[in-house]
């Protein structure tokens, strides 16, 4: 029996301890700083001035494969598939005022009824024909390469706005910077998975019932200031275990998986000298995926029907074809914030009416602050941002400020505050040279200390936003079971 301490509860923290504690072998501790269980996923709840209870997510608000992908696995490899039940969504498109999606639906329809000699492939169908194996092809060229090619060597139309729309919300990186390999995986799982949807109960939902697994099967979970580690403790190039609280007690352990993020950990939580020099320098060069931020609405009168939306607001094309401009023109140049944003708006209460007072609504927003790396905005920026997300949310519904009740907003500033990677929306970037064998491994150099989170994998963890601390769940704990959890053998 191995004496375990996870760090964070987050999908990966808590994943990982779900599928050791389900074996019932080894002794487990999960220790989270936050009074909040989950991480990025987590939810909570805020009272009304009538007394009335709303329940919020903190960042994510939308899974691609809910019970059919990583998250639902580690579910089923616990014995618990319906731990968590999931309301699929059907996400709407509306393009600067233009509902995109009942315009696909027309083309498809038309399409189906096309001689097969008339039809020609779109890039949307060649990015879906893929065989899966081949996508690790394509993981050291660039989005950005991989359409210049469909285009000019197989004459294939690329839409820029869409697809770096879809760049943007599904990895918060660039046609120029994301790895094709990944897009193509996470596109065409998220669509031909067609099993978008949202947890009842909120996100939460998922790490809370990963942690009821890890507490029925014998586990202990702390968290709040007391639970915070403040130290991990390295005796002869091993874990020895770490100091938690303000009165640093010392806690044993023989194995310790890290969810707190990977740069955190390396060089606050142990310290650069613990490392070799080409180890430091190789979590230095790591480049974080996008930031991000969402703005929290619960409204007394409800505005939308969708349960998902994914909106480009009415702006400057600047004489461009919409065809051709990419998101990142429209919103991210420079480093002013705009006056409107592109936001995912998840009506959070359409899947789950529990979460609002009755005859009310909530709406979710999730924005892109930063592509392909994140930024230091000052809390007044980060105020800025706030506007920007109600000003857009304003152009779909104008009188929506006279029905506000609750307006919570999460930025970057306080999510790097509150839950490390310097606000970045999901971790490692998922760029040329970040992704499939190239992803930060999860055995770090010091024997007893492995990372499970969105900024480590195995050769094959992939997937978008909280897919990849799930399959890196999954994958640590295979690797820890094919091992025997042996330090010697892993670490030899
Ligand atoms: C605004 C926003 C919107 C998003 N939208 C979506 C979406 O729609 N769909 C989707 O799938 N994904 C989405 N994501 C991404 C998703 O939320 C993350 O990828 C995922 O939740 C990250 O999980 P993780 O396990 O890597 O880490 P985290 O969730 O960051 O968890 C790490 C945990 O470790 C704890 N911790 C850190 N240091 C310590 C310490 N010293 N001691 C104790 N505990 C510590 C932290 O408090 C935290 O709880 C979104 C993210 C953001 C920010």
């Amino acid at each position: 029996m191995k004496k375990i301490i996870i760090i964070g509860s987050g999908i990966g923290g808590s994943g990982i301890g779900a599928l050791i504690a389900n074996k019932k072998e080894h002794e487990i501790l999960l220790l989270e700083k936050s009074n909040l269980i989950g991480g990025r996923c987590a939810s909570y709840k805020r009272k009304d001035d009538k007394g009335r209870e709303w329940v919020f997510d903190v960042g994510c608000h939308i899974f691609s494969t809910c019970d059919k992908g990583p998250l639902g696995e580690i579910l089923r490899r616990c014995g618990k598939p319906n731990a968590v039940k999931w309301i699929y969504t059907r996400p709407e498109v509306n393009m600067m005022g233009a509902e995109v999606t009942k315009r696909k639906r027309l083309r498809k329809r038309r399409r189906e009824t096309e001689k097969p000699e008339e039809k020609k492939m779109s890039a949307i169908d060649y990015i879906n024909s893929i065989p899966f194996e081949e996508t690790f092809n394509y993981d050291d060229l660039t989005l950005e390469e991989f359409f210049n090619d469909l285009r000019e060597n197989k004459g294939i139309k690329v839409n820029n706005l869409l697809f770096s729309m879809s760049s943007c919300i599904m990895l918060g990186t660039s046609l120029a910077a994301t790895s094709a390999g990944e897009f193509i995986r996470c596109f065409a799982s998220n669509y031909l998975g067609k099993a978008n949807g949202y947890p009842m109960g909120g996100t939460g939902a998922v790490p809370e019932a990963y942690c009821s697994i890890i507490e029925e099967n014998g586990g202990k979970i702390l968290n709040g200031t007391e639970a915070e580690v403040k130290k991990i403790i390295i005796d002869n190039d091993q874990v020895k275990g770490v100091e938690i609280g303000p009165n640093k007690e010392f806690i044993e352990a023989d194995l310790i998986i890290a969810n707190s993020d990977i740069k955190t950990t390396v060089f606050k939580l142990i310290g650069g000298e613990y490392f070799s020099k080409e180890y430091v320098e190789y979590i230095k060069s790591l480049q974080w995926g996008g930031q991000g931020c969402s703005l929290k609405i619960g409204i007394n009168k409800p505005v939308i029907e969708h349960k998902c939306l994914n909106y480009i607001p009415k702006v400057d094309i600047k004489g461009k074809n919409l065809n051709e401009i990419e998101i990142k023109e429209l919103f991210y140049e420079g480093d002013t914030i705009p006056e409107l944003i592109s936001m995912l708006i998840v009506p959070i209460s359409n899947s789950d009416p529990s979460l609002a007072p009755e005859g009310c609504q909530i709406l979710h927003s999730v924005s892109v602050t930063k592509l392909d790396g994140t930024k230091e905005w000052t809390e007044k920026e980060e105020n800025q941002w706030e506007k920007t997300c109600l000003n857009t949310f304003l152009t779909l519904w104008p009188d929506l400020e006279e029905h506000i009740v609750l307006k919570e907003f999460m930025g970057p500033w306080r999510l790097a505050k509150s839950f490390g990677k310097e606000g970045a929306g999901v971790g490692i970037g998922q760029i040329v040279n970040q992704v499939g064998e190239k992803r930060p491994s999860m055995v770090s150099p010091i024997k007893g200390l492995c990372f499970c989170s969105g900024d480590a994998g195995g050769s094959r963890g992939w997937g978008i936003g909280t897919e990849l601390p799930a399959r890196s769940a999954l994958e640590l704990h295979e690797l820890l079971e094919k091992n025997e959890y042996d330090l010697d053998k892993i670490w030899s």
